[in-house]
């Protein structure tokens, strides 16, 4: 299939299919659902041991399956197995040894305190599978951000759907074989493909989906289940700002700040989209900047092994538009080749706030930066824009750090990082407003695909409740508006 085939997707409002081969697209896809609900429903996935003995399996089939997944993701995205590793991979298996570790923990009822008022009576806080699991993924982590919801998923006692992004066409392929070979049926089940057959997904009831990517796509997500009333997890994206205070170690900031953004070509949810700072630090980061792409990416990135491709020429037609050659101190659209998906890492200066390239995510190997007076302005353009998936700030100062994390709203606040935080199970990964709602890895990802039940027992003797039965009259009246006031 070409790459671009299916490229339209998220562009396309899609009807209700209706021809003879969409209802029989359908007729497969409801008898998955079907097929999972029973198994659902039969308790499969509700013993402990179970949820374990998949988890080690989907472990066993990444290691096994390892080189096959590399070698799409390299077809795919450029990808070096290195960076493969560390960031796909490697993330997913680290999903598993904690989850693996904890899930004991994590799955024991938490005693609840009740109060005097129910006395005696004891409470319990149960987590219970939520159920029949739709998770929709992107392409510019498949791997990791189809299999680290899966994980919760089934540490959860959940069944899934997994709908593998078609713009990342080999791995969709490689992540199906994984996930056929090594996992019970029973459990966890593929459908590939693109709008069509994510449509009918939508059509039918689902107890929680979970969807990664963009927002437009997200809110067709959140219409189609709000049909059922089912819950959703988005995991969305939007400009991700950088500010670097006056005083911060600028050689190791600029090299924080090209991994963040470079990693993956740009392609990266959490990478930082633009970059803040007074004229006196651009000047002085400027270099530093330069020499870090250098360092990581010699001075001829189309040859380093460690420097990815855009996904498809629409990605790479849509970034190069948003490269103005004039303001580019480093890349620019010179040495980028449309052949290959190549664009070099770019940097602009003096990038104006009305500039094309400040007019959406730039999901490429792109970083403007843009003058502001000092933190003050910094954190009102934050404040102006829509809520960010994370806000990174560069700053010797405490009082700073502090003002960015009181006085604006992200997914989540990076001091001193870019791109790691995300890489630890230690963290709830998610954003607010438009970079999406609910959040998982580790135990928040157990939490959020588990609903918590709280559990009351209340001995029927002594019968306590006597007070508060009617009639109310007298003392018990006196006393119960008393109590109660
Ligand atoms: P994408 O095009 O692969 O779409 C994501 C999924 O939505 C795919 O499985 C696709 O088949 C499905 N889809 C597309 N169009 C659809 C439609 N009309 N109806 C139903 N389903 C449809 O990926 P993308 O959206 O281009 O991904 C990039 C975006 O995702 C960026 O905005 C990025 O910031 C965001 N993102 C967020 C996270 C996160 O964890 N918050 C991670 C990665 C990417």
């Amino acid at each position: 299939m070409p790459k671009d085939a299916h490229d339209t997707a998220a562009d396309v409002t899609a009807a209700a299919p209706s021809t003879p081969a969409e209802d029989a697209l359908r007729s497969r896809i409801q008898a998955e659902v079907t097929a999972l609900r029973d198994s659902f429903d039969a308790g499969t996935t509700r013993p402990l041991e179970a949820r374990l003995a998949q988890l080690a399996a989907l472990r066993r089939g990444l290691r096994r399956e390892e080189p096959r997944l590399a070698r799409a993701l390299a077809e795919d995205l450029g990808k070096s197995r290195t960076e493969s590793a560390l960031t796909e991979l490697g993330v997913v298996s680290q999903e598993i040894a904690h989850t693996m570790k904890n899930l004991r923990t994590w799955q024991r009822p938490q005693r609840l305190s009740l109060g005097a008022m129910l006395a005696p009576a004891t409470g319990q806080l149960r987590r219970e599978p939520l159920g029949t699991t739709l998770i929709i993924s992107p392409w510019n982590y498949p791997v990791n951000l189809t299999l680290a919801p899966l994980v919760a998923a089934i540490a959860g006692g959940n069944i899934a759907i997994v709908k593998p992004s078609e713009v990342a066409p080999a791995t969709s392929a490689a992540l199906t074989h994984l996930l056929r070979t090594h996992l019970d049926p029973g459990w966890v089940r593929v459908v590939e493909g693109a709008v069509a057959e994510t449509t009918i997904l939508l059509e039918q009831r689902f107890d929680l989906i979970f969807y990664t990517g963009n927002g437009a796509v997200g809110r067709i997500v959140a219409r189609a289940a709000a049909e059922h009333l089912t819950p959703t997890v988005l995991e969305l994206g939007g400009k991700s700002p950088v500010f670097v205070d006056e005083g911060a170690d600028l050689a190791v900031t600029a090299r924080r700040i090209v991994w963040g953004k470079f990693t993956n070509a740009g392609q990266t949810c959490i990478a930082p989209d633009y970059l803040m700072a007074t004229p006196r630090t651009i000047q002085r980061l400027m270099p530093h900047l330069r020499r870090a792409v250098r360092a990581m990416y010699s001075g001829k990135p189309d040859r380093s092994l460690d420097y990815g491709r855009m996904v498809n020429t629409k990605h790479f037609d849509r970034v190069l538009a948003l490269i103005d050659d004039d303001k580019a101190i480093c890349g620019g659209t010179d040495t980028a080749d449309r052949e290959t998906r190549f664009i070099p890492p770019t940097i602009m200066q003096g990038v104006d706030w009305n500039d094309p390239v400040m007019g959406e995510e730039i999901f490429g190997p792109v970083l403007p930066i843009l003058t502001v007076s000092g933190p003050d302005e910094a954190i009102a353009r934050i404040r102006s824009g829509d809520k960010p998936l994370t806000a990174y700030v560069f700053s010797p100062r405490r009082s700073v750090e502090e003002r960015f994390a009181e006085e604006t709203s992200s997914g989540s606040l990076a001091l001193g990082v870019t791109l790691a935080h995300v890489g630890t199970t230690g963290m709830p990964f998610g954003g607010v407003g438009e970079s999406g709602m609910g959040a998982y890895h580790g135990r928040t990802g157990f939490e959020a695909f588990t609903h918590a039940k709280p559990v009351v027992k209340k001995p029927l003797t002594p019968d306590t409740l006597r007070f508060v039965y009617p009639p109310y009259r007298g003392m018990k009246r006196r006393l119960l508006r008393r109590l109660f006031r």
